[in-house]
């Protein structure tokens, strides 16, 4: 069975967390101040907290910014449930809107859903390809915008207007007109959870990038903090003789990341761009090279001439087809000994949004694109053998399914 997306585990990732193993400091301490520090040179942000999952990054960003009951947040319909859960754990109503045809949420449909009760839009970056930041920093800086927002915290007050919260779940080494996922807007929120491009098992960090008037190094020793108990000294801060004494400041969360975590991490982005982007380009462009002439395949959007994608994902669509059709050649590629997957069910579809009232209906377009989409393997471990295998298992499957349907006339 060829998988869908195991983690790199090579000798020199054991060797680094045995190497944590055996130091005698396991949890938050040097690992993972090296490897926020590393962070913040890659992406090119001002500071950069790690934590130990995107999701808790997305929240305590949301309540940093004081989010809660009567506020509202934007977000594509097509995302992971995460995106949209962590607005739901603050209080505040989630406000979906549907994507364009490269998986990514638009500005006209931001625009048209801002009311003045926006806070924040979480743009995400589908399948690594990063959102049009310029056009959606410039949006909430318009005047008309920004008229529109009111401000009840201290820090919305000192940012005026409305936050732009990336979701770059699947986007870190992602470019747009030359700058890096991380520096493109007010926050980025990086996931490293197993099956994402760049792991340390479960993680992921918060790049902070606020604009003047803040101090993003503050910021980034206050969500320490907040990320830590509420608690004033840290564990290895206590370490130093006659340094016991602490203070709860708040009710902080639990969700710091430890050093194991970040020597996986460490060894993982030393070699993101000369290995792991390479080999994935070199994936995708095999399976695109392939899938090219196939009257039957839509290409997923991977890179413009000013956007670049991470290559996270390999989101085939296949033309004219219906869900169930979709899920019939999913079953075939899977007898042929491939792993692919769907990403993603869209979030109004799940039944917990479905019992808030939401309706796939008003998403039409991210309908569409899910009913058709099959996300191919993309690892750096793949073979171009296996790449070879993956491609003509869909080619097969798909094939099939349309020649049962004996005719494409909806093509
Ligand atoms: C994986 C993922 C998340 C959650 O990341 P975790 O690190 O697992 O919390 C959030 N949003 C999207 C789009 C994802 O794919």
């Amino acid at each position: 069975m060829i998988p869908f997306s195991p983690p790199r585990i090579d000798e020199k990732i054991i060797d680094e967390v045995v190497d944590t193993l055996k130091s005698g400091w396991i949890t938050t301490g040097p690992k993972t101040k090296l490897f926020e520090k590393k962070l913040t040179e890659y992406t090119g942000c001002k500071a950069t907290l790690c934590l130990n999952s995107a999701t808790a990054g997305l929240e305590l960003m949301l309540r940093w910014f004081g989010i809660g009951r009567g506020d509202e947040v934007i977000l594509p319909a097509y995302t992971y449930s995460a995106t949209a859960n962590v607005i739901v754990h603050c209080g505040a109503k989630p406000v979906f809107v549907d994507v364009g045809n490269d998986f990514n949420i638009t500005v006209d449909n931001i625009r048209r859903a801002i009311t003045e009760r926006t806070k924040v839009v979480m743009p995400v970056d589908f399948g690594g390809l990063p959102c049009d930041y310029n056009a959606i920093n410039a949006l909430v800086k318009e005047p008309m915008v920004k008229a529109l927002f009111q401000a009840q915290t201290e820090e919305q007050k000192q940012l005026g207007r409305v936050m732009i919260l990336s979701d770059a779940a699947h986007s870190i080494g992602g470019r747009l007109d030359g700058k890096k996922v991380g520096s493109l807007t007010d926050i980025s929120v990086i996931s490293f959870h197993a099956v994402k491009n760049l792991t340390t098992a479960e993680g992921g960090c918060v790049c902070l990038n606020l604009p003047d008037g803040f101090n993003n190094e503050e910021v980034y020793k206050l969500l320490c903090v907040k990320s830590l108990h509420g608690q004033n000294k840290d564990a290895l801060a206590k370490t130093k003789p006659g340094n016991w004494k602490y203070d709860i400041i708040d009710a902080g969360y639990k969700c710091n990341m430890t050093d194991i975590m970040a020597s996986i991490g460490l060894v993982e982005l030393e070699r993101y761009d000369s290995e792991s982007l390479v080999k994935r380009r070199q994936i995708v462009e095999y399976y695109n090279n392939f899938f090219k002439n196939k009257f039957w395949a839509e290409l997923p959007a991977i890179s413009d001439s000013r956007r670049e994608s991470s290559y996270h994902l390999y989101a085939l669509k296949i033309k004219g087809i219906t869900e169930s059709e979709r899920d019939d050649m999913i079953q075939l590629i899977a007898m042929q000994g491939v792993s692919v997957n769907v990403h993603f069910i869209p979030v109004p579809m799940m039944t917990f949004y479905k019992n808030m009232g939401y309706s796939i209906t008003h998403y039409p377009n991210t309908f569409n694109l899910y009913s058709r989409e099959i996300s191919l393997p993309v690892f750096f471990d793949l073979t171009m053998e296996q790449a070879r295998t993956v491609c003509e298992a869909v080619q097969e499957s798909v094939e099939q399914v349309i020649n049962r349907k004996g005719s494409f006339v909806n093509i």
